[in-house]
């Protein structure tokens, strides 16, 4: 079954690159093969912290709730999947929480922010996480897989959804837009999530959801009043080629904020 997820993977990321090229939605900014390889090297270093952090915990624990019942999902006699569906959908719900957290704890948004520092928005961006960001959503993933009581099956299915939906709605493609704005009411979509990876703050705090578009709905942070040609995508002081470097991005959530501001009020006295 491993080959099977691996290889659906590889075939959607390699599908949308190629309908990427054929109709893009928004204005390559940087060369499309320095962008994907950048951000695929950047996503080996979160796939190292995945394998290594991530997985033996995620093993571990939802092994755990399945053998003793644990979480809420256990407390009721569901048909398995049943008791699956809502596992998925729970994750998803609480994924939307974690993700408005990354961008309004400054600590969070220190790594997060190496996600959005992205000067295009495509599939490849999708995989593009600081290292770190996965260290520290360990945590977070523990409690999930504890308080809902998810099993190894419910992770992996919703693990294999996460891939392709998130694939498709960072990916760089013109639907047709009667299309579009029907799949918006079900699911996130690359207009939608456009909005949210703009350099703009009040636009970006919106359009969080990783899968259905319901948890944007039921906050109110669902929003699709802004044309993807009025964007710039990226994070603000990252606009340039030369701030968005790989040795950049992975070094910079560590920079010393305070010593930097202190550095300059110096050089301005
Ligand atoms: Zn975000």
């Amino acid at each position: 079954m491993k080959w099977l997820r691996g290889a659906l993977i590889v075939g959607t990321f390699a599908l949308l690159y190629v309908l990427e090229n054929k109709r893009p939605l928004r204005r390559q900014v940087e060369s499309k093969e320095i962008e994907t390889f950048r951000n695929l090297a950047i996503a080996a270093t979160a796939g190292i912290a995945v394998n290594f952090l991530e997985k033996p915990v995620t093993d571990q624990l939802t092994k755990f709730t399945k053998e003793k019942r644990f979480g809420l999902l256990k407390l009721f006699r569901l048909p398995k999947g049943l008791e699956t569906a809502f596992a998925v959908v729970l994750l998803d719900y609480t994924l939307y929480l974690w993700h408005v957290l990354t961008h309004k704890i400054p600590l969070l948004w220190r790594f997060h922010k190496i996600h959005h520092a992205d000067l295009d928005l495509t599939a490849a961006t999708a995989i593009r996480f600081h290292f770190g960001e996965i260290a520290i959503s360990v945590i977070f993933r523990a409690a999930q897989i504890l308080l809902i009581g998810v099993s190894p099956q419910a992770l992996q299915i919703w693990q294999t959804l996460l891939f392709a939906s998130i694939f498709f709605h960072h990916s760089n493609i013109d639907l047709p837009k009667d299309f579009e704005e029907k799949l918006q009411k079900i699911i996130m979509t690359p207009r939608l999530h456009g909005i949210h990876h703009s350099a703009e703050k009040s636009e970006m705090d919106s359009n969080w959801s990783s899968g259905l578009t319901a948890w944007d709905y039921l906050h109110g942070t669902f929003r699709r009043d802004v044309a993807q040609d009025k964007i710039t995508i990226g994070v603000k002081g990252f606009i340039e080629q030369k701030d968005v470097t790989f040795a950049k991005m992975l070094l910079e959530p560590f920079q010393n904020y305070e010593l930097q501001i202190n550095n300059s009020s110096i050089r301005n006295s």
